[in-house]
């Protein structure tokens, strides 16, 4: 657990120089929403108009997240919404190895402060980056993973449902399926560790192994 708040980290991230982003960033956008959420969101990098505006997720591929997070009954505000890069790569270009391991420590501390007991990471890059495969996201998703005392549930990006044909599209289903999966994933965690079914009774599995806090590992 890291002995600081999320603000405090993100003061310090803001005057952050540990890359050539810092050189073409307008801010750096460090994330928004609950520094206590247990669903934490991750994206690849901030856009131009996060990169305006200081925010995650604020143009298109936002509001189809805003959108997707109130159909599980959530607002932005019930969650906290995060990238792998905190600043923009110029032209939107894919972010750079040593751009990543810069930025990392900022990402590790977020969990670390947040705790979230669910992270969705968005499309292939923060999927493949957190879970470390290199599996792509069309057979990743649809699954919880696992992570560190944690879950992970993968999912489209939400810009990669925009262009591949928005709201009828086969993905948006299995983004919807998705986010049903994360919305069953928190009320399993809510409903906190099933006890030892007495040898009588039916047996039933939960949908998700919930791991209690202080089994969490050291890292986050
Ligand atoms: N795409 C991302 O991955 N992150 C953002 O913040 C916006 C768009």
């Amino acid at each position: 657990m890291s002995p600081r708040t999320l603000a405090e980290v993100a003061a310090e991230a803001a005057g952050c120089t540990r890359c050539r982003l810092s050189e073409t960033r307008t801010q750096v956008v460090f994330g928004v929403g609950d520094a206590d959420a247990d669903l934490l969101f991750i994206g690849e990098a901030p856009g131009l108009h996060e990169d305006r505006q200081g925010e995650p997720f604020v143009g298109a591929a936002g509001q189809l997240l805003t959108k997707m997070l109130g159909e599980i009954g959530l607002r932005r505000e019930d969650v906290y919404i995060a990238n792998v890069l905190r600043c923009r790569p110029p032209g939107n270009r894919d972010p750079l190895p040593d751009e990543i391991e810069s930025c990392t420590p900022w990402l590790v501390e977020t969990i670390s402060i947040v705790q979230p007991a669910v992270i969705v990471t968005l499309g292939n890059f923060a999927t493949k980056f957190v879970l470390e495969t290199q599996r792509g996201i069309t057979s990743m998703r649809g699954s919880v993973y696992p992570w560190h005392g944690r879950r992970v549930i993968p999912t489209f990006h939400p810009a990669a449902i925009l262009r591949g044909g928005g709201e009828g599209s086969r993905q948006f289903q299995d983004l919807r399926a998705d986010f049903r999966l994360v919305r069953s994933t928190l009320d399993a965690y809510h409903e906190g560790p099933v006890s030892p079914v007495p040898p009588e009774a039916p047996t039933q599995e939960p949908a998700v192994v919930v791991v209690p806090d202080e089994e969490q590992l050291e890292l986050f």
